[in-house]
């Protein structure tokens, strides 16, 4: 247990407009942070009102990005309690991306610890209109305030909150991918399965041509052959072919996604055949070809369910499903958001009670 100091806003802010929130532009009132040196562990646990970092310029995280996070959500419950989704798997998730920085980590327990001290103290910032939430924003940092190129022995975990709207206000909108055959992700023995911020710097690239050409997101490739599907923008991605959800296996270069998980288990408990395996573009496209492609989404905490409405590799362009909102992709979103916001009974014990 950690021993968290508290120190309450004397000014709180006023809050924004629930119907136009969007997503990251708000933050709540307070933030929670705590440091870690080899001496002491983590210490100096503190929930302070929302506000800049001070921080040497010679700092680690400026110069070689020894930085990670992760990305979670808070509902509001009928009964006035607050909702997690299965926040032990972010904690868990926040270790193997640690290891794989040479980072410090927080335990499960702290991680936990810190999430629900901050969404306690800013309760009244969860919003409350259908498909908004409070996105919760984990993120350690290295700051030794050194040059030497080296992993950092001092480090500082900052837990901040944004009430984020709805990722659909105007309802389900099938989006344009572009398959990414220059530009790569990850690699196997990379960082690709690391929720590092440098994984994101690298793919900012790719993403910015592909909104230039009038695309929404980027279908990566693997970054030996590129040949082989792994993720799309920032979310994992599943195609129904012929009857069966085929996604990616997890071969390191893969983010391993809660929702993806979720719609796992969810599909297997439905009796939809899933797996995880090899997809190589040229199967994905003779599927399009073929018609035997039924559905494709991306999925990820941020939008949950992101339908598909189009791919264009080279200068091959298929509609999937004719570019609506195929019936399972549906149910998936419905299922995931009904017990994430406490409508659905919770049979799998995924949520987490404040
Ligand atoms: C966070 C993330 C995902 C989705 O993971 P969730 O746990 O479902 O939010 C997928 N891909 C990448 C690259 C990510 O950073």
């Amino acid at each position: 247990m950690l021993e968290i100091k508290k120190t309450l806003t004397s000014s709180p802010r006023q809050k924004p407009c629930q119907s136009n929130l969007g997503f990251g532009r708000y933050f709540s009132d307070h933030m929670v942070t705590v440091d870690y040196c080899e001496e002491k562990g983590w210490h100096n646990a503190q929930l302070v009102p929302y506000g800049p970092l001070c921080l040497d310029p010679a700092a680690m995280v400026f110069h070689y990005g020894q930085e990670l996070f992760e990305g979670m959500k808070a509902y509001p419950a009928a009964d006035g309690r607050i909702l997690l989704f299965r926040p032990e798997k972010n904690a868990q998730r926040m270790r193997t991306s640690c290891e794989r920085m040479c980072m410090a980590s927080l335990s499960e327990e702290d991680f936990i610890q810190c999430v629900e001290e901050l969404v306690k103290a800013d309760r009244d910032w969860i919003p409350t209109e259908p498909g908004t939430s409070l996105y919760l924003r984990p993120f350690i940092i290295a700051t030794d305030a050194m040059l030497g190129v080296h992993a950092s022995h001092t480090y500082k975990a900052v837990f901040i909150a944004s009430p984020t709207g709805s990722y659909y206000p105007d309802g389900f909108a099938p989006i344009r991918i572009y398959v990414e055959d220059e530009y790569t992700r990850a690699s196997r023995g990379g960082t690709g399965y690391a929720k590092c911020g440098g994984n994101y710097a690298a793919a900012n690239r790719a993403g910015v041509r592909a909104e230039k050409l009038g695309f929404s997101q980027v279908l990566w490739l693997d970054g030996v052959e590129r040949k082989y599907i792994e993720e799309v923008g920032s979310m994992n991605v599943m195609f129904k072919i012929a009857g069966t959800v085929v996604t990616p296996k997890l071969t390191g270069s893969v983010l391993p996604g809660i929702t993806r998980k979720s719609c796992i288990a969810l599909l297997q408990e439905w009796g939809v055949p899933v797996e995880e395996r090899l997809l190589s573009v040229d199967e994905l496209v003779s599927a399009m070809r073929d018609g035997t492609l039924e559905e494709a989404f991306g999925c990820g905490t941020a939008a949950v369910v992101s339908p598909i409405g189009s791919l264009h590799y080279g200068d091959i362009s298929v509609t999937v499903n004719g570019g609506a909102v195929g019936p399972l992709t549906q149910r998936l979103y419905d299922e995931i958001t009904g017990i994430q916001s406490g409508k659905i009974a919770d049979t799998h014990g995924w949520v987490y009670r404040v």
